[in-house]
């Protein structure tokens, strides 16, 4: 493909791939792995398959550094299963959690567990605008639950806590947004789970970290499929596997491994974040509503003076192969999701875009229109 035909997909998921992703696909996909056949076609249960869910499992090991009390699971359902997967799975003995709520999805996931027990909701939202998050000193956690959850990155309004909690509880997280941007503690977690569908593949799997003394605390309850002990003796093929999807995030930890693993991955993505939010705030047609110190470094949030200015700007980015910028439904206004896969260069083209409809923007809004709207 021509640098001039190049398209960037800053959808917030199902998210861009790695261009290399793209290729290895295409390369083998009539005969994978010397099958005659598509990996789509093969049995879960070959031994060449089993040894893809054998080397998928090290490689998640070795890039995220996790610990060998820890075990690795790929599940099906994608993200929201785990909503109810996790009070499944932990609350057997002890029925009570504490939520950490500031974004769409913890939210989400709090609504789900009271299905199950009980919760207490602590809402980690300041009053004030832009978005901010409440000081952790203020935040009062019980000290006697089954585990304290929370989600590292909120997708939908570009927020995100900048650090691990502390709790006395094993901490439960959802890193659907963030997994393998950074580097993490994996020590720090009970639990840790994330959707494959923005920095790790494709979607309906779900990547669940958990540690060992966890994996007896299951309701009795529990559907086999999501019992997280059962599927780890069964090394994640207790029914047919989502093969496809495990197959891809196994590409995306090789394309990983390749590009210096995690800690390169956040000093470009730390990078390309930056260079977004800081013309965004230079300018004077383009608004993000989060507080620097909690922005997310994968959805860069921004509006425009109007919400029809905003269509424009879809439009002409389209046309300009920069595609699916438009914010999610309860939010509105502009998201750009600039996970791993998004290269610098796609970013740049965003922001030579945006430099240039601000001036043809400023020229026609009248000034009163001007960064009041959406705040
Ligand atoms: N958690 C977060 C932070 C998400 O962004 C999403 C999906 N956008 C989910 C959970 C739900 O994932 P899924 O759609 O795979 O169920």
């Amino acid at each position: 493909m021509s640098k001039q035909q190049r398209k960037f997909n800053f959808s917030a998921g199902p998210a861009m791939l790695p261009h290399e992703v793209h290729e290895q696909i295409l390369a083998e996909w009539y005969d994978w792995n010397g099958m005659e056949v598509p990996l789509v076609e093969v049995s879960h249960r070959s031994e060449k398959f089993l040894a893809l869910m054998e080397k998928l499992e090290n490689d998640m090991r070795e890039i995220m550094s996790i610990p060998n009390n820890y075990h690795v699971l790929f599940l099906h359902g994608g993200g929201q299963m785990q909503f109810s997967a996790v009070p499944l799975n932990l609350m057997g003995k002890n029925n009570k959690a504490d939520y950490l709520v500031y974004g769409h999805w913890s939210h989400l996931a709090c609504e789900e567990v009271k299905h199950y027990g009980q919760v207490q909701e602590v809402n980690l939202l300041t009053k004030e605008k832009p978005l901010s998050l409440i000081s952790e000193k203020e935040w009062s956690l019980n000290p006697d639950t089954a585990y304290t959850y929370y989600c590292s990155n909120e997708t939908i309004a570009g927020i995100a806590l900048p650090f691990i909690p502390t709790s006395k509880a094993p901490l439960v997280v959802d890193m659907s947004s963030d997994i393998l941007s950074k580097p993490v503690d994996v020590s720090k977690f009970g639990v840790i789970f994330a959707c494959t569908q923005k920095n790790m593949g494709v979607p309906g799997l779900a990547v669940v970290i958990v540690r060992d003394d966890l994996l007896d605390q299951a309701m009795p309850w529990v559907p086999s499929v999501i019992n997280y002990k059962k599927q780890v003796e069964a090394g994640s093929v207790l029914n047919t596997a989502n093969t496809f999807a495990c197959y891809v995030t196994s590409l995306v930890l090789d394309w990983t491994r390749k590009q210096g693993g995690l800690k390169a991955m956040q000093i470009t993505n730390e990078r390309k974040a930056k260079k977004l939010y800081d013309y965004i705030d230079q300018s004077k047609f383009y608004i993000n509503q989060v507080a620097p110190a909690f922005r997310s470094m994968m959805n860069a949030c921004f509006f425009l003076p109007s919400p029809e200015l905003e269509q424009v700007f879809l439009e002409q980015a389209h046309a300009r192969g920069l595609l699916y910028l438009r914010g999610h439904k309860v939010s509105g206004g502009i998201r750009a999701s600039i996970y791993n896969a998004m290269p610098e260069e796609g970013v740049d083209h965003l922001i030579e875009f945006m430099k240039v409809f601000a001036a043809q923007g400023m020229q026609e809004t009248p000034i009163l229109l001007r960064k009041t709207t959406n705040c």
